[in-house]
């Protein structure tokens, strides 16, 4: 497939066509906080900035809190309605190379029972994506160390990289090929490609090197001293997962009301005493340190074993959002050395 080159006046007159055939889902800056939401307007886009979106784009595919049926008693018998759903094609535009790589991880996730979720796959069928290159990795930023994935996107129709007055679309499916085709483009000239290379190079060089993730999952200890560490300072907030565009830990409640009622299915994070509190009152992770250890062992070891994909894309959301300044990086740094400076 041959890349593009579009002006920012052709990218804006692209922008408008694809509003007007799909629903477009776009980081947009309220208040300080950067989200994907729908846009009607390009205008409202916040596309450039350091780093991915304060939030991750977890909550289109999976909401915080979500209605997985209703239901109505009428005697013995049990009338069953499921949740009526959008079912509108729709376009993910901006979303970084972090963000696609974790919906790669929650398909894996998500495949792996049976039957496969069908909310999170039926959002996930009606969903292109266009995303963009981070040409400036913010302060907490480590996706290169943890994969490939900054330069290797995956997940991803089109990847756009800015070039000051142009934005140079690598087209990555034949899906990207149709879709640029809504707008006008011209080819990529030597000139282009080079520009190109030289950003994702520079980009390249603010991000920390490759990890040797191998050799870190080697070293996991269950009785490390870190975990005292990080039990002591943790707040057990949750804000880290709720943030973590892989973190997918869900409860289930019932909300009755007379003879009808919902059943929900909302966030809900390994870090909260309640999650693994059972009937009876046991607790298989009855402190901090055993909850800070499930996090980090979840995605360092059990992930790459069960799917053969990292738990963590580096995006870094974490590190800038712990009130305690847990910061994950350094975790797994002291854990390969073998020691527990944290
Ligand atoms: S954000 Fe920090 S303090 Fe809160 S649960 Fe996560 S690691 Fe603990
Ligand atoms: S663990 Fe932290 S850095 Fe890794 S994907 Fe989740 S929020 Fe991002």
């Amino acid at each position: 497939m041959n890349d593009r080159v579009l002006s920012r006046e052709q990218l804006a007159s692209w922008l408008e066509t694809l509003s007007a055939r799909f629903q477009v889902i776009a980081p947009v800056s309220e208040e300080g906080l950067t989200r994907f939401q729908p846009v009607s307007d390009p205008a409202q886009m916040a596309l450039d900035g350091p780093g991915p979106s304060s939030m991750s784009l977890r909550e289109h595919f999976t909401p915080p809190t979500e209605v997985l049926f209703r239901y109505t008693l009428s005697g013995a018998a049990v009338e069953i309605w499921p949740p009526s759903e959008e079912d509108r094609a729709r376009i993910v535009f901006g979303a970084r190379a972090c963000d696609a790589a974790a919906l790669r991880y929650l398909d894996a996730v998500y495949a792996n029972v049976q039957p496969a979720d069908a909310l999170y796959f039926s959002r996930r069928k009606r969903t292109r994506m266009v995303g963009l290159f981070c040409a400036e990795p913010s302060w907490s930023c480590f996706c290169a160390e943890v994969g490939d994935c900054l330069t290797q996107p995956v997940g991803m129709d089109i990847q756009l990289t800015g070039l000051g007055d142009r934005y140079y679309a690598r087209v990555l499916t034949a899906e990207g090929e149709k879709l640029l085709g809504y707008g006008s483009s011209d080819p990529a000239s030597k000139a282009d490609e080079e520009a190109v290379g030289k950003a994702w190079s520079d980009a390249m060089a603010l991000l920390p090197s490759p990890a040797d993730l191998a050799g870190v999952n080697r070293r996991y200890e269950w009785e490390h001293p870190v975990w005292e560490k990080l039990a002591r300072k943790c707040l057990g907030c949750g804000v880290c997962a709720f943030q973590c565009p892989t973190c997918h830990c869900f409860d289930i409640v019932d909300s009755p009301e007379g003879r009808e009622g919902s059943r929900f299915r909302i966030w809900d994070t390994c870090q909260f005493e309640q999650f693994t509190l059972m009937g009876a009152g046991h607790n298989p992770r009855p402190s901090q340190k055993e909850r800070a250890r499930q996090r980090v062992f979840h995605k360092f070891q059990y992930s790459p074993e069960r799917y053969g994909l990292s738990g963590c894309v580096g995006c870094g959301r974490c590190v800038a959002a712990c009130p305690v300044h847990i910061d994950i990086r350094q975790v797994v740094r002291e854990i390969a050395k073998g020691n527990s400076d944290v």
